[in-house]
């Protein structure tokens, strides 16, 4: 797919999946602006994307701070201007009993995962409308909306609403030509695939654990501009884990 036309914001763009997206539109001709909290490694990542002839910027920004994503907006706007795809990627996982799970660690959870995609998804648009301009969001839930394990509440709740969030705003700005879906990774192995096990891997339907450019390939689909067919959907990317009957025997 050709993204020399466009140019993507990815959030949490530093490490994992993010970085993934980042090198792959890149690879792809997007101009990639990258923020995170983690400056050292969002920095090395723009260094290896210009090596490789690519064009990326980062920007240091707590997507929990509206004040920060303000002010990222901004800068982003005096020194690049607008851009035409939104990657809500940022997301933090803990998992702890509910009954220990303190109000503050909630809330960061759903500051961190949720409320930033609110806030991003916000802003962009209104951008967006005054510019004419068909943009494309994508929102990185979980298939943890779906199915669960046990301690895992507010995470859970939070890809949730990821997806809750994602179909309400598809209808809201339908009318500006603005898509917005969101994709629920399974298990992506961001880091030492080769380590994985063979009961790792044979445990998904695919016979194989998944991949950040797995994801990257969903998010192609979901951003071209030509697909505009489809928006308020939610793509599983889980190598059929959340489809697999189980019975223990
Ligand atoms: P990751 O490796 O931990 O990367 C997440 C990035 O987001 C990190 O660079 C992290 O920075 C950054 N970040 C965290 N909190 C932030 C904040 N408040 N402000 C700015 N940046 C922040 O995670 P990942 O596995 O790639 O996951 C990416 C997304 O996919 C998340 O939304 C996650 O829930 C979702 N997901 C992942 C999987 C999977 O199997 N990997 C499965 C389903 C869904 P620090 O490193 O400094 O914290």
């Amino acid at each position: 797919m050709n993204f020399t036309e466009d140019t993507v914001l990815i959030t949490g763009a530093s490490n994992g999946i993010g970085r993934g997206l980042a090198l792959s539109y890149a690879a792809q001709g997007a101009k990639v602006i990258t923020c995170d909290k983690d400056e050292e490694h969002g920095r090395q990542l723009v260094g290896e994307i210009r090596e490789q002839g690519g064009n990326g910027y980062f920007y240091s920004c707590d997507v929990t701070d509206p004040q920060q994503i303000e002010k990222l907006f901004t800068t982003i706007e005096e020194e690049i201007g607008t851009f035409t795809i939104l990657i809500n990627n940022a997301g933090i996982s803990s998992f702890k009993s509910m009954f220990e799970l303190e109000i503050e660690e909630w809330e960061e959870i759903i500051h961190t995962n949720l409320r930033s995609v609110f806030l991003f998804s916000k802003l962009t648009s209104g951008i967006w409308k005054e510019n004419n301009i068909q943009g494309r969001i994508v929102n990185m839930a979980s298939t943890r909306a779906f199915m669960s394990e046990p301690d895992s509440e507010g995470y859970a709740a939070s890809k949730g609403g990821i997806i809750a969030l994602t179909h309400a705003m598809a209808a809201s700005l339908s009318k500006d030509s603005i898509r917005v879906n969101s994709i629920s990774p399974g298990w992506i192995q961001t880091e030492n695939y080769e380590d994985l096990r063979d009961k790792d891997h044979l445990q998904h339907l695919s016979n194989r654990t998944g991949k950040p450019e797995d994801v990257a390939k969903a998010c192609f689909y979901l951003t071209d501009i030509e697909n505009d067919f489809v928006t308020g959907e939610n793509l599983v990317i889980d190598g059929g884990m959340t489809r697999k009957m189980i019975y223990e025997h």
